[in-house]
């Protein structure tokens, strides 16, 4: 209440008041050292430092993984809030401001074009977007994405981040589990590869459904990737757990993973694997010929044509 604190300070402050943007820097999470934010973006948010991956934003990962020209899909809306669910705040309001701070309708966002020429659908879980939680929306976005890979004879890769199923939504979030689980099943029947790039973190519900039943598992290094979190264990099995566990690493040792992949290679190996799985095209010319058969010696006897179906 005095004239300093209320008249002086703002004054001064104001003097030395510079235009520089709030978020140049950005200061990473593992080593604490701060890092140019364009040279962030450049090294697609991995530290230079100490090669943390951060987390970055689903719309982002389509952006890096597939070739320029690309298509993200509208997704088909699911019924929001179907339970009308409250706890402190109603979930319909926290489910619209997700939506104004990503610019999404939901945790997923999926997209269509090719990865180094190849054809490939892809979706990405966005973990900011209510922790990723798998609800309607994300299960109607990855049963979505596995239609449009089936459609178009693509392989489908999904990212995951995700804390797991999402209670607002009760049962429903449950029921999604089941939903995902048939829609890695449709794209596996059709023939066509099913690629999990597990991100941090990657728990509950979605790791107890189509994130672990890729063709491919692969995860990015560091990577939280587990069920149920570790605090949770240690207190049920009152054992103290190994270093590094649920780690990408601990879980590739261990054999849940098939590779551990550095973002910045991320692109070129899926392209790759896409190639070692899809069978290539011959072009026309290489096409074996025909082998020619001998015509039958004579017509099959009459009684074994098909008849008619009678009665
Ligand atoms: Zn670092």
């Amino acid at each position: 209440m005095n004239w300093i604190s209320d008249w002086a300070l703002p004054k001064i402050s104001g003097l030395f008041k510079r235009d520089v943007p709030e978020n140049l820097w950005h200061k990473c999470p593992a080593c604490e050292q701060m890092i140019f934010r364009r040279d962030l973006e450049a090294a697609l948010h991995v530290c230079p430092h100490c090669g943390h991956h951060m987390r970055i934003a689903a719309v982002r990962r389509l952006e890096i993984t597939l070739d320029p020209g690309f298509s993200r899909i509208e997704l088909p809306r699911a019924p929001a809030d179907p339970l009308r669910f409250r706890d402190q705040r109603r979930y319909a309001d926290r489910l619209k401001e997700a939506q104004v701070k990503s610019a999404m309708d939901d945790a997923v966002a999926v997209a269509h074009g090719a990865i180094d020429g190849q054809r490939a659908v892809v979706a990405a879980m966005e973990f900011a977007f209510m922790g990723g939680s798998m609800g309607a929306g994300v299960g109607e976005a990855i049963v979505t994405a596995a239609k449009l890979a089936v459609l178009q004879d693509a392989p489908l890769i999904v990212f995951t981040a995700s804390g797991g199923a999402r209670m607002q939504e009760g049962a429903v979030s449950l029921m999604q589990m089941p939903r995902t689980v048939i829609a890695s099943r449709m794209v596996k029947e059709a023939g066509l590869p099913f690629i999990v790039v597990l991100c941090d973190p990657t728990t509950g519900g979605v790791t107890a459904s189509f994130a672990m039943l890729g063709d491919i598992q692969i995860a990015e290094p560091g990577a939280m990737i587990g069920f149920a979190g570790a605090r949770v264990i240690e207190q049920t099995v009152r054992e103290k757990l190994p270093e590094g566990f649920q780690r990408a690493e601990y879980l590739l040792e261990h054999g849940i993973l098939d590779m551990v992949v550095k973002r910045g290679e991320m692109r070129a190996t899926l392209a790759r694997v896409i190639g070692l799985l899809r069978v290539p095209l011959l072009p026309s010319a290489e096409v074996p010929p025909a082998i020619e058969e001998e015509p039958p010696p004579s017509p099959p006897p009459a009684e074994e044509t098909t008849a008619p179906a009678q009665g």
